[in-house]
């Protein structure tokens, strides 16, 4: 372990998602325990047996439709180590409820959770049968590019997940810092060479990349399909970046999934809900879409759009709290596709959502740390959070202005320590080139600091 940590840089290990007391603290109090199929909550009865699956043109396998995005795994505290742990009970009990009830499709990396996520995602899944599941894993070489450290942690991803073969392997994050960042991390130093030997030799079963970034080194990368047969692409997709995800830089979603669909590569679905932010929708979408489907969660929306596209194999969902998987078990088992006129109403849904100007931020933390001690992704979540409750001060001099003044100052302050305040920030630019959501972070911040000193000139 003390060779990997070496290996792995600080910022790799603090590619974490979810490793917060919140994350933790929430699963304490979530919902029903245990791994029977007879669990239910408030909503109702959880099937089993009833999962959606989709078949792998390649390999003719049976893949269920949502699978399990292993970034946002349960911690714990310990203080003794200088922060949290992963809670691997919890992991257990997760993976366990989920193969019961027809998840088969696990998704890790080296660097997701500081760099434990692919052992305890191991664990997890060795006290299952090693056919009953698929586990995919990523070369995550963000920092170190050499072929020896590539090598080093393809090699390592094995021992960690405690398999002899790997179903689906991805290059990590293509297009984060354009094509020659892809080159340099993937053909200059001859890995893909080496991957596709790797899938003649058995070791690799679906050779793959998973892509933020824009339409030319998209187009550059896919173009590759006619030498490395891509088996398998995974994009970012949900109603809101079906057209509007070029407003962040990277290329629509209706393109990705379009330019797959026409070479009969299958999608495999991340950022269904946008980070979170398609579940945290502001109060008049909610209202918007209870009245449509009173029964429905916000969140089964989302995964009813993503998974109705026939091409895709298979939905991410980084489910940290067994609510959460239990309600897009529910979703999928079995899948209700959307109908055309629903498709249209979740457009619509879009285009007012885009009024609201929330950042794309979903707290994936990749940009963390910043080295001016700057807490990004507090700092723009709290402001979206204040956009989606309507606490977003805009006209003044009314009651409400004053109300919704107090309530971003007051939880600015409590969100964010002072000296982690967007006022700190130097304006460096180191962060930006690790967002995958190409967002200006220091633009953005200055923004939201401008913003603040307003509000607090007109209290005074
Ligand atoms: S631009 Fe600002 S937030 Fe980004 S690394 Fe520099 S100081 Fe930190
Ligand atoms: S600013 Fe970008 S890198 Fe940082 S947490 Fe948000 S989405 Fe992730």
């Amino acid at each position: 372990m003390d060779a990997k940590k070496k290996d792995i840089s600080r910022r790799d290990f603090l590619k974490i998602v979810g490793i917060s007391t919140a994350a933790t603290a929430g699963l304490a109090g979530c919902g029903p325990k245990g791994t029977g199929a007879s669990a239910h909550d408030a909503q109702g009865d959880v099937p089993t047996g009833k999962m959606t699956l989709r078949t792998n043109p390649k390999t003719g396998e049976n893949v269920s439709l949502l699978g399990y995005g292993c970034m946002r795994w349960p911690t714990l505290p310990a203080p003794e180590k200088g922060g949290n742990v992963i809670d691997q009970d919890a992991v257990n009990e997760l993976i366990d409820y989920a193969m019961a009830h027809g998840v088969n499709y696990y998704d890790t990396s080296p660097v997701y959770v500081q760099g434990w996520s692919e052992r305890s995602t191991g664990i997890a899944l060795k006290r299952h049968p090693r056919d009953k599941f698929f586990v995919a894993t990523k070369l995550s070489n963000f920092s170190n590019y050499t072929r020896e450290n590539s090598i080093a942690m393809y090699r390592r991803s094995f021992e960690e997940l405690q398999v002899d073969y790997i179903d689906y392997y991805l290059l990590h994050s293509v297009g984060n810092g354009g094509s020659d960042t892809f080159r340099a991390r993937y053909v200059d130093n001859g890995m893909i060479d080496f991957l596709m030997k790797e899938r003649e030799a058995g070791r690799i079963r679906n050779l793959g990349f998973s892509y933020h970034g824009s339409k030319e080194t998209f187009d550059e990368v896919l173009a590759m399909h006619e030498t490395v047969h891509w088996d398998f692409v995974q994009i970012q997709l949900n109603y809101l970046d079906w057209r509007y995800g070029a407003s962040s830089k990277n290329v629509n979603a209706d393109y990705l999934y379009g330019e797959l669909e026409k070479r009969h590569i299958p999608a495999v679905i991340m950022e269904p809900l946008l980070g979170g932010r398609l579940s945290k929708v502001p109060e008049h979408i909610v209202t918007r879409l209870k009245q449509r489907a009173p029964e429905a969660s916000v969140a089964s929306w989302a995964f009813r759009f993503a998974g109705t596209f026939p091409g895709v194999l298979t939905v991410l969902s980084g489910m940290t709290y067994m609510e959460h998987l239990q309600d897009n078990l529910r979703t999928y088992s079995p899948l209700v596709p959307i109908t055309d006129e629903e498709f249209d109403f979740l457009q619509q849904t879009a285009d007012l959502m885009k009024q609201y100007p929330t950042i794309p931020c979903n707290d994936c933390q990749y940009c963390m740390p910043c080295p001016y001690g700057i807490d990004i992704p507090a700092i723009l979540l709290h402001y979206n959070k204040c956009v989606n409750e309507g606490n977003l001060p805009t006209t003044s001099a009314t009651a409400d202005y004053r109300q919704a003044r107090r309530a971003f100052l007051v939880g600015y302050d409590r969100s964010v320590p002072r000296l982690r305040q967007a006022s700190h920030c130097i304006g460096c630019r180191q962060c930006v080139e690790h967002c995958p959501q190409s967002i200006d972070i220091p633009a953005e911040l200055h923004r939201i600091d401008h913003y603040v000193e307003q509000l607090k000139q007109e209290t005074l």
